[in-house]
């Protein structure tokens, strides 16, 4: 992942941001690849937060129970009343600067849930402190909670406007929204605030790349879709591009019960620039990022390939919608692969024969783009296999179900067990091995 982003960020880095699929063509026939679609991570972040030298409440404290709520400052005269208001407001502010730091502590831990709640109770002591609402925003964000982290990431620029935690991560959602302009509007101000932040400088750099890359792009709207394209001569592929994808919409969307609202931002490209933009594999005829990038090369091998490729990566984008960006490589590509349907490259016979060669299914969880050709292939095979065992051994409404409640909790092993009721590694260990087999 780090070579890619870094030999990604040479040309058009920003592909690689999110989550980011492939289609595959020769060596694995027209499916593709996904590094799962995560959030951008922000690990500059985390303000400086005051850091106070109390007695912090031990984590397991912190049950729903409120703190303590001091009185409110009485307006009265002075005199006796003075040292019981100057003690009610020290212990306030001690309390608040305690759960401060509590919070930036469970931000640190992975903990985003715990910390939500432990700013949100720190926000009621101080509600005038800009700090508590940056870490209050993170954790939403890292929830994927981001309409609430846009509503309290703003609250904050209100009380601070020189919050420049506030305006790294607004520019990092809005960026992921592909929502561009705002995302430059924050990212200059952050970097205004801090020049000598490099991640910021590294944003912006590639936020300004990439709008002036699409700047100049035609484009043509279907109720669905935003396909976007480079010059006149390339209209009648758009709006084929377009017709398919809106069948491949109600397709898909008959099979999981899913009809996602808004719109999909498709990118087309000639072959040299689809390699020169996307950096990825010459098999690849496609990738997902959080948009669809096709390569026009893919249009031309007839319907059924292009049906194939479209109905990939667009399923791709559904995965990625459902499941907020949290589902692993293996489970994107092997949904891909099934709803695509001309898996046969895929099938068990291949499975069966490299099934000496399959590896936990855990460790299919990241990009497959550095594999060799070879050990990609057997991957997408694995991919696909397991993708299969999980929809004859618990159907797609389950599957969906999964992949719906990935978006709150992306830990994967302990949300499989929650919703499928099975323990992940036993999955692995039995049906997927069973698959191989031709067990079934
Ligand atoms: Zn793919």
């Amino acid at each position: 992942m780090t070579n890619v982003r870094r030999r990604t960020s040479k040309t058009i880095p920003a592909l690689l941001m999110a989550g980011v699929g492939l289609v595959v063509a020769g060596v694995a026939g027209t499916c593709g690849e996904v590094k799962a679609g995560r959030q951008p991570v922000v690990q500059s972040a985390e303000p400086s937060a005051p850091v106070p030298s109390l007695a912090q409440p031990p984590l397991e404290s912190l049950d729903p129970t409120p703190p303590q709520v001091l009185p409110a400052e009485p307006s009265g005269p002075a005199g006796p009343f003075l040292n019981r208001t100057d003690e009610a407001a020290a212990s306030r502010r001690k309390m608040t600067l305690s759960w401060a730091q509590t919070g930036w502590k469970l931000v640190a831990a992975g903990e985003y849930r715990r910390a939500a709640q432990v700013f949100a109770r720190a926000t009621e002591l101080a509600p005038h402190d800009a700090s508590l609402f940056v870490g209050l925003g993170l954790s939403q964000h890292r929830l994927s909670r981001d309409d609430l982290a846009v509503a309290t990431l703003e609250h904050a620029l209100q009380l601070d406007a020189n919050a420049g935690q506030a305006h790294h991560l607004l520019g990092d959602i809005h960026y992921a929204r592909r929502e561009i302009r705002t995302a430059l509007r924050h990212y200059e101000t952050a970097r205004r605030l801090d020049p000598n932040d490099v991640m910021i400088q590294d944003r912006l750099l590639t936020t300004r790349r990439e709008s002036r890359a699409e700047a100049g792009l035609h484009r043509l709207f279907s109720p669905h879709f935003v396909v976007k394209f480079q010059g006149p001569t390339d209209r009648h592929v758009a709006s084929a591009v377009a017709d398919r994808l809106e069948l491949t919409y109600k397709t898909v969307g008959s099979r999981l019960a899913y009809f996602p609202p808004g719109s999909f931002t498709v990118i087309l490209y000639s072959a040299p620039q689809f390699r020169h933009a996307t950096f990825i594999p010459y098999w690849a005829r496609g990738l997902f990022d959080g948009r669809i990038h096709l390569s026009l090369a893919g249009m031309t091998g007839g319907p059924n390939v292009a049906d194939a490729l479209l109905t990939h990566e667009y399923t791709h984008a559904v995965v990625h919608r459902l499941s907020n960006g949290h589902a692993p490589t293996w489970l994107h590509e092997g949904l891909a692969l099934y709803f695509e349907g001309g898996a046969k490259p895929w099938g068990r016979d291949y499975l069966s024969r490299h099934a000496w060669e399959l590896m936990p299914l855990q460790s299919l969880h990241g990009s497959f783009l550095e594999l060799t050709p070879r050990a990609a292939r057997i991957a997408y095979a694995e991919s696909y296999g397991a993708a299969t065992a999980l929809i004859h051994r618990y159907g797609l409404v389950r599957v969906r179900e999964l992949l719906a409640a990935l978006a709150a909790t992306p830990d994967f092993p302990s949300t499989f067990e929650k919703v499928l009721q099975d323990r992940y590694d036993e999955f692995d260990a039995t049906w997927v091995r069973a698959r191989a087999e031709q067990r079934f």
